[in-house]
């Protein structure tokens, strides 16, 4: 085998959070006025040399300004100066302005709400949304990259600073009068050409300029935006050579733009989009270099090397005297930071797993391999194969019975016995009044409640202990319930950690990591459980709670269950089949749930989806299909119940807007959905489309302590009914409240319960 010419490795971006989430400590102990800023540049600056050096160390170029305080986006916003006006108060004062964007700030005298945050394509991660206006200026405002470029090189490391590139920027951000922020890129190109400037004169020699919306669909002004932009950043006399970085998708309609623009190199992500190879090779002219994302930077499975090595021959092949940058697929931001401070998981399924280092390992075992090949790159292949070997033929990943049971599923599975009219009348059995009033489920997580859950996990309160707090817990709640005069009520979910964990944590096919910990945002990680092989539900999960809270009242209670797409989109989901299935199986535990819960004696049960939205895919055209299959779990999941019982689902985080005929199609009895934040906009949709069965707008934002008057949630009521008819709406929150207080929570429902008689007692006048 001969050796590529210009092979190398390049990373995209290291977690910065730390192996033990240092900088979360680092943060929050600064925001809490425990550390002074100097501590916190401290702690930061060692965990960027000791990220670097892990990187340098296994052979692969590490990035550099991909580390934050708080988010990547944000730092542009410095960097380029936009910082809306309301924080130029705090101008002199930069770290602080910097967190003020992030989360507000209100002290002496300072008064000022953070700025907005909205998911990272599909991912977990948020970003702080731009604000721009027509007014907008920019001005270098930091030289962030400059200075982290020059601080890894005075540690001996050389580096490839990243940026966010100027068309991404301003499509991330939310011009004011809601036109498009493109209109201001002549005004941002000249920070952009600066900072370049800068970082070749600091000796870089690459960049990498991240154009993730490369991968959306664009108009024909982002189009003509890229070539402005790239035309002109092309001019740039002594600037480092760019590397135009995509990734979460194939470029599809946007190759040719993409490998027409001057730039020096084209990364593509081959793991989430390897269909995409035959084409960027025909389309990408050999004097480029292509950096080939082959080590999935999204996902915690370790790569098939021999397969990634295939690849990487067949790329080699086609572009002989071309370069070549072996590396992840994205940023490894969204991977845990490496598996030795991994204690929870058994030896077999750690051997399956790569996280951001091992991920390192497996670019460099690449380039090594497309070289010269060597000891160190054998052995690395060897593992892989071996852990390749062991995973395919586990007997922990692989159970017939759920293949019968998936290969069983049948139209019939995804139906109710009969159409929503006749299970709303086979449902008036369980005597609700009209304007039904209810709640979504948690009540108040006390410092109590906390505790007890950790006494308990560690050894401390043992479990008929605990078992009595939490019976407690859950009569005290039944009994406010009953005071405030709900009508359809809840246990609380007081035993519940988190809404997937506590289910995945009773699933068999679910593993879970001691310190798997990605970045949500800013200081906040999330633990995702990793789904690893077929899903069985080994014994009811959540019955024995609320068959108790059942026995304390003679009201309806309502069965409290996580969907399967939203246990699915909050996982680390396992690669080595398709998502549906894996769905389906999810499914088809819940569906089990929900039969024992009916036969427990509930006649109301709820499955939530809130994450059912934010698994659309990012191109359009991709929606119908993904819609189909979660749709289709869902209905799987709640449709073995007789019609009596009556199911509900509950949606929040997102506008739902455009997906109003899906969420129909779900064919849950009841819909609560999260509105009051957007002040009903939603009703909007249901004025063009008619939703079939019944649905809770939610009357009040539980986002904030505020307890919202009777009248204001009297008046989004009669709006709401203007466009649903008044004898299928629901009257509740809009989203659970356990981050709330129980004073105010007691409060706000008594004004709801009051809101919803007055809207009885209006319709009683009405047809008298
Ligand atoms: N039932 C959950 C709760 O009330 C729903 C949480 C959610 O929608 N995110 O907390
Ligand atoms: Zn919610």
């Amino acid at each position: 085998m001969s050796s590529h010419p210009a092979v190398s490795a390049s990373n995209l971006g290291f977690p910065r959070i730390g192996a033990r989430r240092e900088l979360k400590r680092a943060l929050e102990s600064f925001w809490a006025g425990k550390a002074d800023a100097a501590s916190l540049h401290a702690i930061a600056s060692e965990l960027r040399a000791k990220h670097w050096r892990l990187q340098h160390d296994a052979g692969v170029t590490p990035s550099s300004n991909d580390f934050s305080f708080y988010d990547q986006v944000l730092d542009m916003v410095m960097i380029t100066g936009a910082v809306p006006d309301r924080y130029r108060a705090l101008d002199g004062d930069p770290l602080r302005q910097y967190f003020a964007m992030a989360r507000g700030d209100q002290r002496d005298g300072v008064d000022l709400p953070a700025m907005e945050m909205t998911k990272w394509f599909d991912t977990n991660y948020h970003y702080i949304v731009p604000e721009f206006d027509q007014n907008t200026s920019f001005r270098l405002g930091s030289e962030k990259p400059v200075e982290e470029y020059l601080e890894a090189k005075a540690l001996g490391i050389e580096t490839r600073p990243v940026l966010l590139g100027p068309i991404s920027f301003l499509t991330l951000g939310k011009m004011a009068d809601g036109g498009s922020a493109l209109t201001l890129l002549d005004g941002l190109l000249p920070i952009y050409e600066t900072l370049l400037r800068r970082l070749a004169a600091a000796g870089a020699r690459w960049v990498q300029i991240d154009e993730p919306i490369l991968v959306l669909d664009l108009s024909e002004a982002h189009r003509a935006a890229f070539r402005t932009a790239y035309d002109r950043l092309a001019k740039v006399g002594d600037a480092p050579q760019a590397v135009l970085t995509t990734y979460f998708g194939a470029l599809g309609d946007n190759l040719d733009l993409a490998t027409s623009l001057p730039v020096a190199g084209l990364h593509v992500d081959l793991v989430r989009a390897p269909e995409q190879l035959d084409a960027v090779l025909a389309a990408l002219p050999a004097d480029r270099v292509l950096s080939a994302g082959i080590i999935d930077g999204r996902n915690i499975w370790r790569t098939d090397l021999d397969t990634a090595l295939g690849t990487l021959r067949t790329i080699a092949t086609a572009r002989p005297r071309s370069g070549l940058i072996v590396a992840p697929s994205c940023s490894l931001l969204h991977s845990p930071v490496g598996l030795d401070t991994e204690t929870a998981l058994d030896a077999e399924l750690r051997s399956w797993l790569a996280f951001a280092t091992e991920k390192l390992s497996e670019v460099e075992a690449l380039t090594q391999a497309l070289g010269a090949g060597g000891e160190a790159a054998a052995s690395a292949f060897a593992s892989s194969s071996a852990a390749v070997i062991s995973r395919r033929a586990s007997t922990r990943i692989h159970r017939a019975e759920v293949d019968a049971r998936l290969d069983a599923i049948t139209a019939e599975s995804t139906r109710r016995q009969s159409p929503y009219p006749t299970r709303r009348s086979a449902q008036r059995s369980i005597g609700l009044p009209t304007f039904p009033t209810t709640t979504i489920g948690s009540f108040p997580q006390t410092a109590a409640v906390r505790n007890a859950r950790a006494d308990h996990k560690k050894g401390t309160l043992d479990t008929d202990a605990y078992d009595r707090f939490l019976r407690d817990e859950i009569e005290r709640t039944v009994r406010i319930q009953e005071t405030i005069g709900l009508d359809v009520l809840v246990h609380g979910e007081f035993e519940r950690n988190d809404m997937v964990e506590y289910f995945g944590e009773r699933l068999d096919g679910f593993a879970f990591t001691a310190n798997g910990w990605v970045q949500s945002y800013g200081s906040r990680c999330v633990k995702p459980p990793i789904i690893y092989g077929d899903v069985v539900r080994p014994a009811p999960m959540t019955v024995s709670w609320s068959r108790f809270a059942q026995s304390l009242t003679d009201r309806p209670m309502k069965g409290m269950l996580t969907g399967p797409v939203t246990i699915l989109q909050w996982s680390f989901v396992r690669d080595d089949q398709p998502r549906d299935v894996t769905c389906r199986q999810i499914a088809l535990a819940i569906r089990d749930e929900v039969v024992d819960l009916e036969a427990a004696g509930l006649r109301v049960i709820q499955i939530d989806e809130p994450a059912i939205r934010e698994g659309l895919p990012l191109r359009k055209a991709d929606w119908a299909q993904y819609l189909a299959w979660a749709v289709d779990a869902f209905r799987i999941a709640s449709s073995g119940v007789r019609d009596e019982t009556q199911i509900h689902t509950h949606m929040c985080y997102s506008e739902f807007n455009d997906i109003v005929d899906a969420v129909a199609s779900m064919d849950a009895d009841v819909v609560s959905i999260e509105t009051s934040r957007s002040k009903m906009e939603l009703l909007d949709a249901f004025a063009r489309f008619a939703y079939p069965n019944e649905i809770g707008p939610g009357v009040y934002d539980i986002h904030s302590p505020r307890v919202p008057p009777e009248a204001e949630m009297v008046t989004l009521l009669r709006r709401a009914a203007e466009v649903i008819p008044a004898d299928r709406l629901w009257v509740n929150p809009d989203c659970g409240l356990k981050t709330r207080g129980w004073p105010e929570v007691e409060r706000a429902l008594t004004a709801m319960v009051a809101a919803a008689r007055t809207l009885r007692a209006e319709q009683a006048a009405a047809s008298n």
